[in-house]
C-alpha cells in the first residue's frame, strides 16, 4: 500500500483536469473474463486521492468486448463485426454496471459516455459532447467514456480507445492523459524480444525515430499497442495535452505513478489554452463572419463572451462549430472564434436576448452566441 500526502509527478500536480484511460487487460481478469472488481477498487480510491486534491477526471474505459465475450461464452471464437458489436452491447451493461457500483462505495456518482467517431469528428457534434462532459464535471459525475462499440462501422472507428481517448483529452482541454495499461512506458525496441531495450523517459518531439520504436506489443485482450500509444501523444501533446504511459496492472498503480512511479511521459510544449488559439487561429475563414455592435465590443474587450443580443449581422455561410470572424460595425477584425449557432439561425436571434432564444428558434439554444473560452481577441 502507498500511502502519499501530496503528487510527486509535476505534470499531474499542475494539472487541473486529467483523462485516464483504463485498458481491457487491467479491468477484466483475461483468465476469468469477468470484472477485475478488487483492482477496480483500489483505482477508485486512487481517483479519490486525485479527487481530494481538487483535480477533474474523466476515464476512457476500455472492457465491453472483452467483457461481453465471456458473457456470452465467445472467447474463443474470431468474431465478424456484427457479433463483436453483440458483444459490446452485453458488455458495456456489465462495464457501466461494475463502475456505477463501484464508485457508489465511495459515494461518487458516475455517467455513462458513448461516442462513435461522428460524435467526435463533426463538429457540431462535438461541441454537444464537450458541453456534456463539462456539465457532468461541474455537477461533480465522474464521466466514463467508451466508443460505441455496438453502431460503429469497421471503417469509421476509432478502434482502440487510446486515440480515442487523446480526442476526448483534446476536445475537453485536458491538462493530462494517463495511459494506465500492462506497458510501463516506450522502450527502444521492444522490451520481451530484446534485453538492449533502453527505457526512453520523457519524449519532447514525436520524432519519426520514436515512432519507429513503437512495435505493436499487442496485449491478449487489448485493442491498443505501443502504435495507437504513439498516435494518441501525437493528438493530445497537439492539443497542450502531456501524456503518461505506465504499468497498471498491480493494485494502486495510479499512486505510485502520482508517488513517482515509472512511466513514461510525452511532453506538451504549449499548454492547452494556446494550443487551442493557435488551432482556432488556423481555421479562420474570412467569408464567415458576424458582425457585432459597440456595446458588445466593449463586453469582449472587458473579457466577456459575445451573446446574441449584440450581433447585428452575419455572413450566411457558416455551421454551429465552424471558426467566424468577429468585425466591428465599421469592419473592424476584433477576433474569432468557435460558433454556437448556423448563420441561419443567428439571423434569426441576432439582436434578441438570451430569454429570447427559446420563442424565436422554437428551441433552447446556448446563451452564448461565441463563449469566451471558445475565442482569440486581437
Ligand atoms: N471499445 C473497446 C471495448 O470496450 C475497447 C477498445 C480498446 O481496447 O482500445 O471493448
Amino acid at each position: 500500500m502507498v500511502s502519499l500526502k501530496s503528487i510527486k509527478l509535476d505534470s499531474i500536480n499542475n494539472a487541473k483536469r486529467i483523462v485516464l484511460k483504463v485498458g481491457s487487460a487491467l479491468i477484466v481478469n483475461p483468465k476469468t473474463g469477468k470484472i477485475n472488481a478488487s483492482w477496480v477498487q483500489s483505482l477508485v480510491k486512487d481517483i479519490l486521492f486525485l479527487l481530494n486534491k481538487d483535480k477533474e477526471i474523466l476515464i476512457v474505459s476500455s472492457g465491453a468486448i472483452a467483457l461481453g465475450k465471456s458473457e456470452l461464452n465467445l472467447q474463443n471464437k474470431s468474431l465478424k463485426l456484427s457479433e463483436k458489436q453483440a458483444t459490446a452491447a452485453t458488455g458495456q451493461i456489465l462495464l457501466a454496471k461494475a463502475w456505477k457500483s463501484i464508485f457508489e462505495e465511495v459515494n461518487i456518482k458516475c455517467g455513462q459516455i458513448l461516442v462513435g467517431h461522428s460524435d467526435l469528428e463533426t463538429r457540431r457534434n462535438a461541441m454537444n459532447t464537450r458541453a456534456t462532459m463539462n456539465t457532468l464535471l461541474k455537477l461533480n459525475v465522474i464521466p466514463i467514456i467508451n466508443e460505441n462499440d455496438t453502431v460503429a462501422t469497421l471503417e469509421i472507428r476509432y478502434g482502440d480507445n487510446d486515440q480515442l481517448a487523446a480526442r476526448i483529452s483534446q476536445l475537453v482541454e485536458a491538462d493530462v492523459l494517463i495511459l494506465l495499461s500492462d506497458i510501463d512506458g516506450l522502450y527502444s525496441e521492444d522490451p520481451k524480444n530484446s534485453p538492449e531495450a533502453k527505457f526512453i523517459k520523457e519524449i519532447n518531439n514525436i520524432t519519426s525515430e520514436i515512432e519507429n520504436m513503437a512495435k505493436n506489443t499487442q496485449s491478449d485482450i487489448a485493442s491498443g499497442g505501443m502504435i495507437t500509444k504513439i498516435k494518441a501523444a501525437k493528438i493530445a501533446t497537439t492539443a497542450g495535452c502531456d501524456v503518461i504511459i505506465a504499468h497498471g496492472k498491480n493494485k494502486n498503480s495510479l499512486l505510485k505513478l502520482i508517488s513517482g512511479g515509472k512511466h513514461s511521459i510525452f511532453k506538451a510544449n504549449m499548454s492547452p489554452y494556446n494550443a487551442k488559439k493557435k488551432w482556432i487561429l488556423s481555421k479562420r475563414n474570412k467569408l464567415k463572419f458576424v458582425k457585432i455592435d459597440r456595446g458588445a465590443e466593449n463586453a469582449l474587450i472587458s473579457g466577456k463572451s459575445l451573446l446574441a443580443a449584440g450581433i447585428e449581422s452575419s455572413s450566411n455561410s457558416f455551421n454551429r462549430g465552424e471558426i467566424v470572424d468577429i468585425l466591428s460595425k465599421t469592419d473592424k477584425l476584433l477576433g474569432c472564434g468557435i460558433i454556437a449557432y448556423d448563420s441561419e439561425e443567428i439571423n434569426i436571434i441576432a439582436g434578441k436576448k438570451s430569454t429570447e432564444i427559446k420563442e424565436a428558434l422554437g428551441y433552447k439554444g446556448r446563451d452564448e452566441a461565441i463563449h469566451r473560452n471558445d475565442m482569440v481577441i486581437n
